[in-house]
Protein backbone atom coordinates (compact mmCIF):
# COMPACT_ATOMS: atom_id res chain seq x y z
CA UNK A 1 0.00 0.00 0.00
CA UNK A 2 0.98 3.36 -0.38
CA UNK A 3 0.45 5.30 2.42
CA UNK A 4 1.33 9.21 2.17
CA UNK A 5 1.05 11.70 4.70
CA UNK A 6 0.87 14.73 3.14
CA UNK A 7 2.08 17.67 5.52
CA UNK A 8 3.05 21.44 6.13
CA UNK A 9 1.06 24.57 7.98
CA UNK A 10 -2.14 25.17 6.88
CA UNK A 11 -2.24 27.26 3.68
CA UNK A 12 0.59 25.22 2.30
CA UNK A 13 -1.57 23.83 -0.10
CA UNK A 14 -2.19 20.25 0.94
CA UNK A 15 -5.70 20.11 -0.19
CA UNK A 16 -4.98 21.07 -3.58
CA UNK A 17 -2.30 18.62 -4.62
CA UNK A 18 -4.37 15.90 -2.77
CA UNK A 19 -7.01 16.38 -5.27
CA UNK A 20 -4.32 16.34 -8.08
CA UNK A 21 -2.62 13.04 -6.53
CA UNK A 22 -5.85 11.31 -6.21
CA UNK A 23 -5.99 11.54 -9.92
CA UNK A 24 -2.53 10.29 -10.54
CA UNK A 25 -2.06 7.41 -7.98
CA UNK A 26 -6.18 6.45 -7.53
CA UNK A 27 -5.78 6.32 -3.97
CA UNK A 28 -8.19 7.08 -0.78
CA UNK A 29 -7.93 11.07 0.44
CA UNK A 30 -8.59 11.21 3.95
CA UNK A 31 -8.61 15.22 5.45
CA UNK A 32 -9.78 14.72 9.40
CA UNK A 33 -10.81 18.71 8.29
CA UNK A 34 -12.70 17.75 5.42
CA UNK A 35 -14.39 15.37 7.74
CA UNK A 36 -14.57 17.82 10.54
CA UNK A 37 -16.74 20.12 8.44
CA UNK A 38 -19.11 17.54 7.19
CA UNK A 39 -19.88 16.41 10.80
CA UNK A 40 -20.41 20.25 11.60
CA UNK A 41 -22.30 20.35 8.91
CA UNK A 42 -24.84 17.63 9.82
CA UNK A 43 -24.56 19.35 13.29
CA UNK A 44 -23.83 15.80 14.80
CA UNK A 45 -22.21 15.69 18.16
CA UNK A 46 -19.05 14.70 17.38
CA UNK A 47 -19.44 18.50 14.81
CA UNK A 48 -20.44 20.17 17.71
CA UNK A 49 -17.63 18.80 19.76
CA UNK A 50 -15.24 19.97 17.21
CA UNK A 51 -16.70 23.26 16.11
CA UNK A 52 -15.60 24.57 20.04
CA UNK A 53 -11.84 23.66 18.92
CA UNK A 54 -11.81 24.75 15.34
CA UNK A 55 -13.31 28.21 15.81
CA UNK A 56 -10.10 29.00 17.67
CA UNK A 57 -7.80 27.21 15.58
CA UNK A 58 -6.69 24.70 18.04
CA UNK A 59 -6.49 21.39 17.21
CA UNK A 60 -9.44 18.93 18.89
CA UNK A 61 -8.46 16.41 20.75
CA UNK A 62 -6.72 13.37 19.80
CA UNK A 63 -9.07 10.53 21.14
CA UNK A 64 -11.76 12.09 18.82
CA UNK A 65 -9.77 12.64 15.94
CA UNK A 66 -7.70 9.41 16.01
CA UNK A 67 -11.18 7.41 16.78
CA UNK A 68 -12.58 9.01 13.40
CA UNK A 69 -9.72 8.89 11.70
CA UNK A 70 -9.81 4.84 12.74
CA UNK A 71 -13.70 4.62 11.09
CA UNK A 72 -12.66 6.06 7.64
CA UNK A 73 -10.00 3.89 7.05
CA UNK A 74 -11.89 1.03 8.55
CA UNK A 75 -15.00 1.71 6.13
CA UNK A 76 -12.41 1.83 2.94
CA UNK A 77 -10.90 -1.50 3.20
CA UNK A 78 -10.25 -1.87 -0.48
CA UNK A 79 -7.96 1.02 -0.31
CA UNK A 80 -4.85 -0.01 -2.77
CA UNK A 81 -3.36 3.23 -0.76
CA UNK A 82 -4.27 6.36 1.23
CA UNK A 83 -3.16 10.18 1.23
CA UNK A 84 -3.29 11.71 4.75
CA UNK A 85 -3.91 15.36 4.70
CA UNK A 86 -4.10 17.16 8.03
CA UNK A 87 -3.55 13.68 9.99
CA UNK A 88 -1.28 13.08 12.12
CA UNK A 89 -0.81 16.55 13.35
CA UNK A 90 0.48 15.37 16.83
CA UNK A 91 2.86 12.65 18.10
CA UNK A 92 -0.11 11.02 19.89
CA UNK A 93 -1.39 10.68 16.75
CA UNK A 94 1.39 9.51 14.58
CA UNK A 95 1.88 6.76 17.15
CA UNK A 96 -1.39 5.65 16.95
CA UNK A 97 -1.29 5.61 13.17
CA UNK A 98 1.66 3.76 12.83
CA UNK A 99 0.05 0.96 15.17
CA UNK A 100 -2.98 1.08 13.66
CA UNK A 101 -1.03 0.41 10.06
CA UNK A 102 0.87 -2.61 11.85
CA UNK A 103 -1.81 -4.15 12.92
CA UNK A 104 -3.21 -4.13 9.02
CA UNK A 105 0.32 -4.75 8.22
CA UNK A 106 1.13 -2.25 6.54
CA UNK A 107 3.26 1.05 7.31
CA UNK A 108 3.47 5.15 6.28
CA UNK A 109 5.47 5.33 3.22
CA UNK A 110 6.69 8.75 3.11
CA UNK A 111 5.61 12.23 4.66
CA UNK A 112 6.14 14.99 2.37
CA UNK A 113 6.36 18.27 3.76
CA UNK A 114 5.30 21.36 1.83
CA UNK A 115 7.13 24.57 2.68
CA UNK A 116 6.06 27.88 2.69
CA UNK A 117 6.81 31.50 4.60
CA UNK A 118 4.01 32.36 7.16
CA UNK A 119 3.40 35.66 5.19
CA UNK A 120 2.62 33.81 2.47
CA UNK A 121 0.29 31.51 4.99
CA UNK A 122 -1.52 34.96 5.97
CA UNK A 123 -2.15 35.95 2.21
CA UNK A 124 -3.06 32.78 0.70
CA UNK A 125 -5.83 31.41 3.75
CA UNK A 126 -7.35 35.56 4.01
CA UNK A 127 -7.76 35.00 0.49
CA UNK A 128 -9.30 31.76 0.28
CA UNK A 129 -11.83 32.63 3.14
CA UNK A 130 -13.19 35.17 0.82
CA UNK A 131 -14.62 32.21 -1.23
CA UNK A 132 -14.30 29.39 0.89
CA UNK A 133 -17.09 30.17 3.53
CA UNK A 134 -14.73 28.62 6.09
CA UNK A 135 -14.67 30.92 9.35
CA UNK A 136 -11.23 29.79 10.40
CA UNK A 137 -9.89 31.38 6.99
CA UNK A 138 -11.79 34.86 7.58
CA UNK A 139 -9.99 36.12 10.62
CA UNK A 140 -6.17 36.86 10.84
CA UNK A 141 -6.08 36.64 14.44
CA UNK A 142 -7.28 32.84 14.27
CA UNK A 143 -5.28 32.02 10.85
CA UNK A 144 -2.06 33.18 13.45
CA UNK A 145 -2.95 30.75 16.02
CA UNK A 146 -3.34 27.86 13.50
CA UNK A 147 -0.13 28.68 12.01
CA UNK A 148 1.67 29.27 15.86
CA UNK A 149 -0.13 25.39 16.98
CA UNK A 150 1.62 23.99 13.45
CA UNK A 151 4.58 25.01 15.09
CA UNK A 152 3.85 24.30 18.57
CA UNK A 153 2.10 20.96 18.35
CA UNK A 154 2.33 19.08 14.76
CA UNK A 155 6.30 20.26 13.03
CA UNK A 156 7.53 17.51 15.48
CA UNK A 157 5.54 15.40 13.47
CA UNK A 158 8.57 15.63 10.67
CA UNK A 159 10.96 14.78 12.83
CA UNK A 160 9.01 11.64 14.12
CA UNK A 161 8.97 10.48 10.31
CA UNK A 162 12.22 11.49 9.37
CA UNK A 163 13.86 9.34 12.72
CA UNK A 164 12.70 6.29 9.86
CA UNK A 165 14.25 8.26 6.77
CA UNK A 166 10.71 9.04 5.49
CA UNK A 167 10.39 12.71 5.61
CA UNK A 168 11.19 15.05 2.87
CA UNK A 169 10.90 18.52 2.60
CA UNK A 170 9.82 20.56 -0.65
CA UNK A 171 9.26 24.16 -1.58
CA UNK A 172 5.68 24.63 -1.45
CA UNK A 173 6.06 28.08 -3.61
CA UNK A 174 5.69 28.32 -7.05
CA UNK A 175 2.22 27.24 -9.90
CA UNK A 176 0.63 24.00 -8.75
CA UNK A 177 2.07 22.31 -11.31
CA UNK A 178 5.60 23.09 -10.09
CA UNK A 179 4.90 22.12 -6.78
CA UNK A 180 2.70 18.72 -8.19
CA UNK A 181 5.80 17.88 -10.27
CA UNK A 182 8.25 18.54 -7.25
CA UNK A 183 6.15 16.35 -5.27
CA UNK A 184 5.46 13.50 -7.57
CA UNK A 185 9.41 13.23 -7.75
CA UNK A 186 9.49 12.96 -4.23
CA UNK A 187 7.05 10.30 -3.70
CA UNK A 188 8.32 8.25 -6.60
CA UNK A 189 11.43 8.17 -5.00
CA UNK A 190 10.24 7.31 -1.52
CA UNK A 191 8.61 3.94 -3.17
P1 LIG B 1 -7.63 21.70 8.06
O1 LIG B 1 -8.80 21.59 7.14
O2 LIG B 1 -6.69 20.55 7.90
O3 LIG B 1 -6.96 23.04 7.97
O4 LIG B 1 -8.21 21.58 9.55
C1 LIG B 1 -9.13 22.54 10.05
C2 LIG B 1 -9.24 22.38 11.56
O5 LIG B 1 -9.74 21.08 11.88
C3 LIG B 1 -7.93 22.49 12.34
O6 LIG B 1 -7.58 23.84 12.60
C4 LIG B 1 -8.28 21.72 13.61
O7 LIG B 1 -9.11 22.49 14.46
C5 LIG B 1 -9.13 20.58 13.06
N1 LIG B 1 -8.29 19.41 12.69
C6 LIG B 1 -8.11 18.90 11.44
N2 LIG B 1 -7.30 17.83 11.47
C7 LIG B 1 -6.95 17.66 12.78
C8 LIG B 1 -6.09 16.75 13.45
N3 LIG B 1 -5.42 15.80 12.80
N4 LIG B 1 -5.99 16.89 14.81
C9 LIG B 1 -6.66 17.84 15.49
N5 LIG B 1 -7.45 18.75 14.91
C10 LIG B 1 -7.59 18.67 13.56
Amino acid sequence: MLNLILFGPPGSGKGTQAEKLIDKYGILHISTGDLFRYEMGNNTPLGLKAKEYMSKGELVPDEVTIGMLKNKVNANPDASGIIFDGFPRTIPQAEALDAFLAEKGTEVTALIALDVPDEELVTRLLKRGRTSGRADDNDEAIIRNRIAVYKSETAQVFGHYNAAGKSRLIPGVGTIEEIFSRLTEAIDQAC
